[in-house]
């Protein structure tokens, strides 16, 4: 680990006292309390230092050697070794690695291949949908039509799965509405998506295939989730999740949709690239490939289950019965009928454990207030928990919810979390303040 003083900015952000003295806070909120956030994730000192380098000085419009302005020999070649360390990771014909969040891969998806009005056929929102699926308040809906499937009812025999993606239904809708596109892809599903099944619905009905795995893109690079690569025609991404990179987005694609999908980036979406943060994607995409990293793939998907199995213990139901990645849906009825997501995330938050409401299919409570809980083992098993920690944050998390009406159980959580969390350092080379 290099010391404070390389590539941290607090060290160097001695001229600005205010802005010093925030990240110095959040330095110290990420290292004392759990970061169980299923989309967040540490990244590694050097994708932090590219992602600080003067390459956010550089106006970079256009592609490698086809650019708008001078001075761009550096980030021509920043770009292509981005692209090309994106192609060798997935094994993709092509790579745009310009998206400057996963919201805007997708968005350029759509304007690639679509015409205003197409018809889409994507996850529901309140199964697992991204916004960018087509929510009533995105800009995908206004322009595209969106029609929607979901997962199957939950199943009274355990033995059955239920609440997983429903195929039937997809091939059905796909018939009777002869979508354009077909996205697969969810924010909040803890099963393995199969490309396959959606590849053979797409190929019967006509339609075009983009898997969206920005969740499990790490998993996948990782070996412990079926590439969708070579099997859908475009693939999205996000490179801030379990892939562990800057916060930002990449599309792959066949070589055929190439140029359509450069021109919807750039200039159909994007103006100029933030080759900073391509430098930090082309450094997390070699981390990526090493086989440290098929490591950590395979733990987290470990520390996802052995969490889940210690909830389930503690009389947490998790939809689907379980996981596959590095993510868990919780629902809390069967723990509590009365206590809400809304009321769980705000108590977890004050035990220093920090993770997000979410609806569970079918939830009768708004989005806004929920029945449940997303949790997620990418970001603590970057910073070295495993299984028996896994065991241990289970119980925290029982304990303050159980206890969320007495003060003194919360705040000996909170003091747990902290013992915790300084044992397992996200970045052991910081020195970090006060401490709140
Ligand atoms: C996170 C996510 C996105 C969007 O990513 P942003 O970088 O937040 O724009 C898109 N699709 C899915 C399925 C996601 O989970």
């Amino acid at each position: 680990m290099p010391s404070p003083s390389g590539p941290f900015p607090d060290a160097t952000l001695r001229g600005d006292a205010e802005v010093a003295r925030l990240i110095s806070e959040e330095v110290d909120r990420q290292s004392t309390t759990l970061q169980l956030i299923a989309s967040e994730n540490f990244t590694s000192p050097e994708v932090l230092a590219a992602t600080g380098s003067v390459l956010t000085n550089k106006y970079a419009e256009g592609y490698p050697h086809r650019r708008y302005y001078g001075g761009n020999r550096v980030v021509d070649e920043v770009e292509e070794l981005a692209r090309e360390r994106a192609r060798s990771l997935f094994g993709a014909p092509h790579a745009n690695v310009q998206p400057h969040a996963g919201a805007n891969a997708n968005l350029a998806v759509y304007m690639a291949l679509l015409e205003p009005g197409d018809t889409v056929l994507a996850m529901r929102l309140d199964h697992g949908g991204h916004l960018t699926h087509g929510s009533p308040a995105s800009i995908t809906s206004k322009i595209w039509r969106f029609v929607s499937y979901g997962v199957t009812p939950a199943s009274e025999d355990p033995s059955e799965a239920g609440e997983v993606i429903d195929f039937d239904q997809v091939a059905d809708l796909a018939k009777r509405e002869q979508p354009k596109l077909i996205v697969a892809g969810s924010t909040a599903y803890s099963r393995i998506i199969d490309p396959e099944p959606f590849r053979e619905i797409a190929d019967a009905c006509g339609a075009l295939f983009m898997f969206d795995m920005a969740h499990p893109a790490g998993l996948v690079a990782g070996g412990v989730h079926p590439s969708p690569v070579g099997v859908a025609d475009v693939v999205t991404l996000t490179t801030h999740k379990t892939l562990r990179g800057p916060r930002g987005g990449a599309i792959l694609c066949r070589a055929d949709l190439a140029k359509a999908i450069d021109g919807a980036v750039f200039p159909g979406l994007q103006g100029g690239p933030l080759e900073h943060v391509i430098a930090a994607k082309a450094v997390a995409f070699a981390e990526a490939q090493e086989p440290a990293f098929r490591a950590y793939a395979a733990r987290v998907v470990d520390n996802a289950r052995a969490l889940g199995a210690a909830l389930a213990a503690e009389g947490f139901r998790l939809v689907s019965g379980g996981t596959d990645n590095h993510m868990l849906l919780v629902d809390l009825r069967p723990f509590d009928a009365h206590l809400t997501g809304k009321v769980a995330q705000e108590v977890l938050d004050r035990a220093g454990i920090t993770c997000n409401r979410n609806t569970i299919p079918d939830d009768p409570r708004s989005p806004f207030v929920t029945s449940g809980l997303r949790l997620g083992s990418a970001a603590e098993t970057t910073a070295g928990m495993g299984p028996e920690e896994m065991a241990r944050i289970a119980s925290l998390i029982m304990r303050t919810l159980r206890g969320r009406d007495d003060e003194a159980e919360v705040a000996a959580v909170r003091a747990e979390v902290r013992e915790l969390c300084a044992a397992f350092p996200p970045y052991p080379g910081l020195v970090t303040g006060s401490g709140q």
